[in-house]
């Protein structure tokens, strides 16, 4: 049976690669900072896996997990991952997003060479750039949370120089119920649940324009498994080929609502809806991300199975049962 470790399980993307590995039939470790409050989405797993606690910035706590888990492979998903936010803390998310990565290959390196190390990089790394984007466009990040993964990135291919089985998967924008609710897409579909339920506060938003290529969580998970079985490590982009605009994803989440029969209780309009808020525009912005994942697509037969629409209508439904009560009360 094989191990795997899993740093940031009780994420959106740890928790979907575990209920994976398991699937798979693999025994999973997984990397927590505290007991488990945090575990929400891992509760109907939870009893499956491992738990061993380390903080990605405290080597030694790393080194202690490593060696219970002694794993097979290492994913590691821990990382400060919102964007605003590193401009606020740009030394923190560089302890953890950078400093993370090199404590635990150097432990690879070091204890377990022969251990196989996925790392999460991020189409941010890539910045502004027009057009569909595959693993050979320049990489010039926007903002402290791009610049910590491209230097991830980098340290992953030094390692890999070296011998060590490492990847870095540049996963564009993935999406799910279990995504932060500081994310847009997460924050649009619980406001448009608040709506449904009689609270019509306005949703404020910042660049109504900016472009992501937003894909299910769910499918990702699989092609980081995929690329640590592959025959050589190697570097592939991930995405669905096709981008939408925020605006397009409150749209869409209106039709949603029309066809999940809530036309009376959805925002009749985005103007209706959505105000923007100069808070929320950002520095260094960038406009538009589009994978082109071809590479992957060839070389691991990865495809998405889940289209932008349906996982609009996947997000809008999770949060309406969550807010089901006021929704209900006469
Ligand atoms: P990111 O691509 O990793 O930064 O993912 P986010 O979901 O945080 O942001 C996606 C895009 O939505 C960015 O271009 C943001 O500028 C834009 N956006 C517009 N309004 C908001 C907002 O209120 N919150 C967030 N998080 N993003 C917003």
């Amino acid at each position: 049976m094989k191990k795997a470790l899993i740093t940031g399980i009780s994420g959106q993307d740890g928790s979907y690669l575990a209920e994976y590995l398991l699937g798979l039939g693999y025994e999973v470790w997984g990397l927590v900072r505290r007991e488990p409050a945090s575990i929400r989405w891992l509760e109907p797993v939870r009893q499956r896996v491992e738990f061993v606690y380390g903080d990605m910035r405290d080597a030694e706590s790393l080194g202690v997990a490593f060696q219970k888990a002694w794993p097979d492979e290492v994913y590691n998903l821990a990382g400060q991952v919102f964007v605003p936010t590193s401009w606020e803390f740009p030394s923190e998310t560089f302890d953890i997003n950078v400093g993370g990565v090199a404590r635990l290959l150097q432990i690879i390196e070091r204890t377990k060479p022969d251990t196989r190390f996925y790392q999460a990089s991020s189409s941010e790394m890539v910045g502004n750039f027009d057009g569909a984007m595959d693993e050979r466009v320049p990489l010039r990040p926007t903002s402290p949370y791009g610049v910590s993964k491209l230097a991830a990135h980098r340290l992953v291919e030094v390692y890999r120089a070296r011998k060590v089985f490492a990847v870095g998967g540049i996963l564009f924008n993935h999406e799910s119920p279990r995504r932060g609710p500081e994310m847009v897409t997460r924050k649009i579909t619980r406001a448009a649940a608040t709506w449904v339920a009689g609270d019509h506060t306005p949703l404020r938003l910042g660049n109504l324009d900016a472009r992501r290529d937003w894909g299910f969580a769910g499918d990702y998970v699989r092609a980081m498994h995929a690329m640590l079985q592959a025959a050589a490590p190697n570097d592939y982009v991930i995405g669905t080929g096709v981008s939408h605009s925020v605006r397009d994803f409150l749209q869409e989440v209106i039709t949603s609502l029309h066809e999940l029969g809530l036309r009376d209780r959805a925002p009749r309009s985005i103007e209706e809806w959505v105000q923007v808020d100069p808070r929320f525009l950002r520095t260094g912005e960038i406009h538009d991300l589009r994978a082109d994942p071809s590479r992957a697509k060839k070389e691991l037969s990865w495809h998405p199975t889940v289209n932008f629409k349906e996982l609009v209508r996947m997000m809008v439904k999770a949060d309406l049962e969550v807010v089901t009560e006021p929704v209900t009360r006469p």
